[in-house]
């Protein structure tokens, strides 16, 4: 059995629809690797630690580009073997259907308009065979790894999936960065804000990454103390940490409205190549640029760590996934024909 010049034919079949999938654990959240490697004194010796106020007459860059990612599993399929001769396969690799999204909010001149927004769907895999899906709603192009030694494969398919979804980011991220020329703004005025750990975007210049979530301590006790006594706009010294990679970063409170003594906390992350004094100026930044968008005015559940711009925006790029239910019945007739 051939396909048009392309081979063998992919068979596949697809899994019974679960809705758990569009609710598995965020993986743009902090990971809580503990096992990190921390120099408290980037900025100032430890027994000097303070909270740090917002630097005053600190002229904001005129445009603040925040960028995000979605993801979604449409359905887990199965790709039979290859077989030499076409007869029936044997055995079958558990792969995964997805869509995902990258997207870019501009908020310059008092306003938020949306400048990127990049949906994607891939069949991701181990099987080396595997081909792109076509279906009447959209083509999953097959984006192969290989299987890694003593890690489950959930987990190997799952690190695909983000890894070409930040590629996404990157890619997103530039292009807007490109087009900020068009609408009137300087070379080199603005920031990026990425939801979510730096990880894989460090090179990405004037970039800072936006953690919400705080599942391990990072600090040592006495320090970490003072995370809890920040008042709305202060942040912690920079610190410099390492876990399976190196960035700087700072706890920021945002205004809150009481809540527990971490409410409105978040970490912020920069490259760390950059040299201190620029580290210093891109946190004094994040006091004057965040503290503007977080959305506790904006009755977010979330509220006030989740930045409004960057909840229209998830808003926005999960709209362009599509319809979940409508996406598997494709798949499910692709598969059966
Ligand atoms: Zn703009």
């Amino acid at each position: 059995m051939t396909g048009p010049g392309t081979g063998p034919v992919m068979r596949f079949s697809v899994d019974g629809w679960d809705p758990g999938y569009g609710t598995s654990s965020d993986p743009e959240e902090d990971l809580g690797e503990s096992t990190a490697r921390v120099d408290v004194t980037v900025e100032m010796p430890a027994a000097r630690w303070r909270a740090v106020d917002p630097p005053p007459g600190l002229v904001p860059p005129a445009a603040l580009l925040f960028v995000d990612g979605v993801r979604r599993v449409e359905a887990r399929v199965w790709i039979d073997d290859e077989t030499p001769d076409g007869t029936p396969a044997h055995e079958a690799s558990a792969a995964l259907c997805a869509s995902y999204a990258a997207g870019v909010v501009c908020c310059c001149r008092g306003q938020a308009h949306l400048v990127q927004a990049e949906p994607r769907r891939g069949l991701f895999t181990v099987a080396a065979h595997a081909a792109d899906i076509a279906t009447w709603a959209g083509t999953y192009t097959a984006e192969r790894t290989k299987p890694a030694a003593g890690r489950p494969l959930a987990q190997t398919l799952s690190q695909l999936l983000q890894g070409r979804l930040t590629e996404l980011e990157v890619t997103v991220a530039v292009g807007a960065r490109s087009a900020l020329a068009g609408h009137g703004i300087g070379d080199g005025d603005d920031l990026l804000i990425v939801d979510g750990p730096l990880r894989q975007r460090e090179h990405l210049p004037r970039a800072l990454g936006y953690i919400k979530s705080h599942r391990s301590s990072y600090l040592p006790p006495d320090l970490n103390a003072l995370v809890s006594t920040l008042a709305p706009g202060q942040r912690t010294p920079v610190f410099l940490m390492g876990t399976s990679w190196d960035r700087h970063s700072w706890y920021l409170r945002l205004p809150r409205t009481g809540g527990p003594p971490w409410a409105g906390v978040v970490r912020v992350e920069c490259s760390a190549d950059l040299a201190v004094a620029d580290v210093i100026r891109l946190a004094g930044l994040s006091q004057t640029c965040l503290v503007r968008f977080s959305s506790t005015r904006y009755k977010d559940p979330r509220a006030p760590q989740n930045l409004y711009p960057i909840s229209g925006l998830e808003r926005e790029l999960r709209r362009r996934l599509g319809d979940p239910r409508l996406l598997y019945r494709a798949l499910s007739r692709s598969a059966a024909a």
